[in-house]
């Protein structure tokens, strides 16, 4: 067993360190690189954030995986999973949504003339793209979605809701899944759709998560869409919805952010003091973080299983269920665990005067309660591990 990179991966991870350590030089690079950010490093939200993509672009590491005849490297696709465990660990936003879950589907499905649009936009990260899948009345059971889209003439007509579209308000595309045929059972009446965001039609009102991260509702109000924005075929929208949720899987599951926050932990018992002696003298204390500091561990190793499945080509489905219900539930025990340790102090929120660390082990708290809901609940993520992990099926 290996759980080794390998010489060439490593050298190119070394390579990309270097590129990084450039981009530290810059004078934006505070707003760049946010390692104690919490949800959101890995959205685009600002123009040095974009600016930092279009370098990365220009750089070659955008579109790695793809096929040489759509401006790809054709290289393996363990190296965009090194690419955005590094971004991740350093806070700076990660490759993610446009070069794989909505390229690949493109590349896979889309008709010519949605990938002559498209493709050369992503490569050259310059569009930023939301997903619509959830609304008010399907989230975990996404199948029954219900924005209806209707066929007018040549074009598509879209009425209905979305509900926890993180970067609607800045995106300039939405993928969107809708209900083309209301009579089909539903997992077959579903198509994708592609929608400018700054279409008359569609209102966007925010949100805001107990973690502070800001998503959004939705309304789609007579949203004609032509024809060709229809993306591969009518009614076989599920099927592409799942296939981008498989690369979502493989490419944007760093454990980079868990590591981080478990050393920050450790640098705050190294720090803070309690009667006049170092928190890290307690052995209680020290007896709970070796726990906290096996657990992770655990996780680095389950999300290496996620990325070993992956890279034979198979679909990681329990591997991942299993390696995001135990690293966010993880990221929450060492987040209650700071604020343990900080006592009432630790409640203050940042700007509080004599909010210890600014208030980030508070923030961490709420934030860490949102990474258990989002990309799909602990709750699924437990079913799937009994059903298609343990084959406990329900009615069995
Ligand atoms: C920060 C954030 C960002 C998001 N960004 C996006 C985005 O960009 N685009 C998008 O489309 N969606 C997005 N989502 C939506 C996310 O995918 C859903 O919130 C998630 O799938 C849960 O769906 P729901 O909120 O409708 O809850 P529900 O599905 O209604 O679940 C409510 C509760 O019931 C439990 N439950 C549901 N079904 C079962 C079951 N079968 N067995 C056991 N328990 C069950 C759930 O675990 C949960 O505790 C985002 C969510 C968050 C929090």
């Amino acid at each position: 067993m290996n759980f080794a990179f390998s010489d060439e991966e490593m050298g190119f991870l070394k390579d990309f360190q270097d590129h990084l350590a450039q981009e530290r030089q810059r004078s934006d690079a505070a707003v760049i690189f946010a390692p104690h950010r919490e949800t959101d490093s890995w959205l685009v939200d600002g123009p040095e954030r974009r600016a930092f993509m279009k370098r990365l672009a220009q750089a070659g590491y955008i579109g790695m995986s793809w096929a040489r005849d759509y401006g790809g490297r054709e290289r393996p696709g363990i190296y965009d999973y090194l690419l955005n465990e590094e971004l991740s660990s350093q806070g700076a936003p990660i490759i993610g949504k446009g070069v794989g879950c909505i390229g690949k589907t493109i590349i896979a499905h889309g008709s010519d003339r949605l990938k002559r649009e498209f493709l050369p936009q992503i490569l050259a990260a310059d569009i930023e793209f939301a997903l619509g899948y959830s609304e008010p009345g399907a989230g975990s059971d996404l199948a029954s979605l219900r924005l209806r889209a209707e066929r007018k003439g040549e074009n598509w007509v879209l009425n209905g809701q979305k509900m926890w579209t993180t970067s609607a308000h800045f995106a300039d595309w939405y993928w969107v899944a809708a209900r083309t045929d209301a009579e089909a059972p539903k997992h077959k009446g579903i198509s994708v759709f592609l929608v400018p965001m700054d279409h008359p039609g569609l209102t966007v009102t925010e949100v805001k998560t107990m973690g502070d991260h800001r998503t959004n509702q939705v309304f789609f109000d007579n949203v004609d869409v032509p024809g060709d924005y229809l993306v591969g075929e009518e009614n076989a929208g599920w099927r592409y919805v799942c296939e981008a949720l498989d690369y979502e899987r493989f490419a944007l599951y760093t454990v980079g952010p868990l590591l981080l926050k478990f050393q920050s932990l450790v640098e705050l018992l190294k720090l803070a003091r309690r009667g006049g002696a170092p928190l890290a003298a307690d052995p209680v204390i020290r007896a709970r973080v070796a726990e906290l500091a096996c657990e992770t561990e655990t996780a680095t190793m389950l999300q290496r299983r996620v990325i070993a499945r992956a890279i034979k080509g198979d679909v990681p489905t329990v591997e991942a269920a299993m390696y995001k219900l135990y690293s966010t539930r993880l990221g929450r025990s060492i987040a209650n665990y700071a604020l343990d340790c900080l006592g009432p102090l630790g409640l203050l929120r940042s700007g509080a005067p004599h909010a210890p660390f600014d208030g980030r082990w508070e923030m961490s708290d709420r934030a860490t309660v949102v990474d258990t809901i989002g990309g799909g609940s602990s709750e699924i993520q437990k079913n799937i591990v009994a059903r298609r992990g343990l084959g406990l099926l329900v009615g069995a």
